[in-house]
């Protein structure tokens, strides 16, 4: 690298490596810039004065052995924190700059205005430790940055309040107790064209899953106005996931997740670049901040990034409010997931949990049990008891101490890329956060139990429950020929079984999806009109604002929903069923009343294939259509199967794949496949001619003993008798798998028979099953088992 002014140097002639010159965040920055510009990723121009101006800085003011004493005496206790750290930043803001240092500040700050053609260019200035970002995210974030500075002279005193920030007293502590050696660490300026993010928007990035360390996930937060709110956790942000494997595939939007935030304030600058949050618009807090394009955009950008370093990457990045143009403005390795064992999988559960007193955005999968400690302000610190829950406001670097020795973190507001939970990832805590009202809501020192071990929505219940803990080896499981998968409801916790060695997923029940996250019956929003109550009504209405016409909204929560479920073993085969509610579940849905008839014995009534071609039915079975359409199409999730569940004759069998047919779901067509439960008897006794009409079978052991021993499965008094072992219904799942099998049809298992007990999987590796879908939580037992039996 060429340098002839080696007080500054412009971002584009520094490395990743050069660090030592010019800190990590700025070497970061010029990385991207030199390495990445090429490759569309828009990085703001700049310049950065080195470590050597630093040092020079210090030793033309005589400041290192005044510096030193300062610290000698905090180290000796003859002074306080507080005290040396004003008097050592008094010192260095009291220096004067060395003229050649000043003059290639000013210099570059020339260059930088001519090429935006504006010589009192805004700029943003950053500081930028030579030691920052290693080896803890945590210790970012400590040094200050000044926003639209304009004009050379404010430049300069910008530059030397960074330089003081590097004794700020949190940074001054934070160094003490890691060990690092005041003196050693040295201080780069960055200056960067401003990005007008305070009238755009801004937020935070990762090019992994956060919680499940999932690799083919980015997670993009995003707030109104500048991007510190949504670094603090001072916003809820809107949260987005892509789906990164399509990105280059023409046509597709692999987005797999929209969650609007609420952010209630956003931060601007006045006029003389000091910050400030004022409320946002109602319309600000409806409307998500990013477009879909702008997403993919961003997507895109965090795919080159964690290409070009070869690993994990969490990232910054801010949206102009004049040009619209979006930019990275920072990124460093990621510290928490990659740093994970990949060989074991723990989970948590929780027993007989209380009632549910709130809930939020999970962070991590851990749960725990202990009492709360309610720290509302900064000041009060002090006051936290070791071992506690932290419930509070929102948290920032100053609370570091306290959070490291708490049980559990609570908090009203941020997302999964704020500072709470970043540092809750980091010490291996549960949290949950964007509660809305934790503070509201809990008190001081009540038993309550933090579990994150549900999926994304982390849930607070009261009182002390019992907690376990699993964990499983990955590292050399066996793999039987028998196709082991995973039957999964929870769209929220789905991409956490990524290190699963699974075949796919043999039964995703779309009923749990929409309960989940769509929430409404699919005929209150194809036929409103027909939904009666004003109050039901009006929650219709609230749900689907911003969806025209309302049914839109069923089809995009649902295909959202479901294609966390397509993604995580991409491209293994997920199996979905189309809905199979009972009537009195359906009617639970929001405005499903108005709809569903009420029925004496709803197992047996009207579900599964006799509801889609019916006409009180239909206009919301064509709603499920679009939503499967839709992620096998535009979102590129091909490997994606339809389920049939409860189709009593091959008559309706056909009326049903008619009608789908009708809505864009024509079985061979693109390559879809069709399967049917085999769970009635009828299933069985006319194997060969379901087997005509769909690609495979899968055994639903549930209804099938329910129907075959005529035993209602809910009930408590048969209970001993209901038994998937039985002889009649062995026989009904070996005749099945013969019978399909001649015919050419594949059959897989679904029922809960497995999960319940491992060595059942046995039985059906005897009989000659093609697959067995079990929950995640009984996968290796059956996997063993699978092995076991297949060396008999
Ligand atoms: C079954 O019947 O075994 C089955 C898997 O379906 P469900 O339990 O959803 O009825
Ligand atoms: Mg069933």
């Amino acid at each position: 690298m060429a340098r002839s002014n080696p007080h500054t140097v412009g971002l584009d002639e520094v490395r990743r490596s050069d660090t030592g010159l010019v800190g990590g965040k700025n070497a970061s920055l010029g990385e991207m810039i030199r390495a990445l510009g090429s490759k569309g990723v828009h990085v703001p121009p700049g310049f950065a004065t080195t470590a050597d101006a630093y040092r020079s800085y210090l030793s033309f003011n005589g400041l290192d052995d005044r510096i030193s004493a300062e610290l000698e005496a905090l180290a000796t206790a003859r002074t306080t924190l507080q005290h040396a750290g004003e008097t050592i930043r008094a010192l260095i803001l009291g220096g004067d700059w060395p003229a050649k240092t000043a003059e290639e500040i000013l210099a570059n700050y020339r260059r930088l205005g001519q090429s935006a053609g504006d010589e009192n260019c805004p700029v943003a200035v950053r500081s930028s430790a030579t030691a920052e970002d290693l080896p803890e995210a945590s210790f970012a974030g400590q040094q200050e940055t000044y926003l639209n500075i304009t004009g050379g002279q404010a430049l300069l005193v910008a530059c030397k309040k960074c330089y003081a920030s590097l004794f700020t007293d949190l940074a001054i502590s934070y160094r003490q107790i890691h060990g690092f050696d005041h003196m050693q660490v040295a201080l780069s300026v960055g200056v960067q064209q401003m990005v007008r993010a305070d009238t755009g928007g801004a937020g935070v990035m990762f090019s992994i899953d956060t919680e499940s360390g999932f690799p083919d996930a980015v997670l993009i937060n995003a707030a109104w106005g500048l991007g510190e709110n949504v670094v603090q956790g001072a916003v809820d942000p809107d949260e987005f996931q892509v789906f990164k494997p399509f990105l280059e595939t023409p046509g597709l939007t692999p987005i797999l997740e929209k969650r609007l935030g609420d952010k209630a304030v956003k931060m601007i600058l006045d006029r003389d670049g000091s910050t400030r949050n004022v409320p946002t618009s109602t319309a600000e807090r409806a409307q998500f901040v990013l477009s879909d394009d702008e997403i993919l955009t961003l997507a895109r950008y965090a795919k080159v990034i964690e290409d070009h370093y070869g690993q994990p990457m969490d990232m910054e990045w801010a949206r102009d409010g004049v040009t619209g143009r979006i930019y990275i403005v920072q990124a460093r390795p990621e510290t928490v997931q990659s740093r994970l064992s990949p060989g074991a999988l723990r989970s948590y559960s929780v027993k007989d949990p209380g009632p549910a007193l709130l809930t939020g955005l999970s962070v991590g999968s851990a749960a725990v049990a202990g009492r709360v400690c309610m720290i509302e302000n900064a000041a009060d610190i002090d006051q936290f008891v070791d071992g506690s829950i932290l419930v509070t406001g929102t948290t920032d670097p100053d609370w570091m101490p306290i959070m490291k020795r708490a049980a559990a973190i609570v908090t009203d507001h941020g997302g999964r890329t704020s500072h709470a939970a970043i540092i809750s990832r980091e010490l291996g805590l549960p949290a949950i956060v964007g509660c809305g009202n934790a503070t509201q809501i809990l008190h001081d020192q009540q038993d309550v139990t933090v579990s994150c071990a549900g999926g994304e929505d982390g849930v607070v219940t009261e009182g002390v429950s019992q907690v376990s803990v699993s964990e499983e080896t990955l590292e050399d499981l066996p793999r039987p020929h028998t196709q082991v998968m995973l039957n999964l409801a929870n769209p929220g916790a789905a991409l956490r079984w990524w290190r699963l060695p699974v075949d796919g997923v043999g039964l995703a029940r779309m009923e749990f999806v929409i309960s989940n996250t769509v929430r409404v019956h699919p005929m209150a929003l194809a036929r409103f009109d027909r939904v009666t109550d004003p109050e039901t009504r009006a929650q219709i209405e609230q749900l689907t604002e911003g969806y025209s016409p309302k049914s839109a909204y069923f089809v995009d929560r649902l295909a959202h929903g479901l294609s966390r479920i397509a993604a995580f073993c991409y491209p293994k085969p997920v199996v979905i069923r189309m809905s199979d509610f009972k009537t009195n579940e359906y009617a639970d849905l929001l405005g499903g009343r108005d709809f569903e008839p009420a029925e004496e014995n709803p197992m047996i009534g009207f579900r599964g294939a006799s509801r889609y071609y019916s006409e009180k039915y239909r206009d919301g079975f064509a709603l499920e259509c679009q939503a499967i359409a839709r992620l096998r199409g535009q979102m590129g999730f091909k490997n994606v199967i339809v389920m049939i569940p409860f189709c009593r004759t091959p008559e309706e069998a056909d009326r049903v794949l008619e009608v789908m047919a009708e809505h864009g779901l024509k079985r061979g067509q693109d390559g879809l496949k069709a399967y049917v439960m085999g769970e009635i008897p009828s299933n069985v006794l006319r194997a060969a001619e379901f087997a005509e009409r769909f690609d495979g079978f899968s055994i639903g052991s549930n209804d099938l003993t329910q129907l075959t021993l005529g035993i209602d499965r809910d009930s408590e008094a048969l209970a001993e008798l209901f038994r998937e072992d039985d002889p009649a219904v062995l026989w009904m799942i070996e005749t099945v798998i013969r019978e399909a099998h001649k015919a050419g049809a594949t059959v897989g298992f679904c029922g809960q028979a497995p999960s319940n007990n491992p060595a059942y999987a046995r039985r059906l590796v005897g009989f000659g099953i093609d697959s067995i879908s079990v929950t995640p939580d009984s996968f290796v037992q059956v996997l063993r088992n699978a092995v076991e039996a297949e060396a008999d």
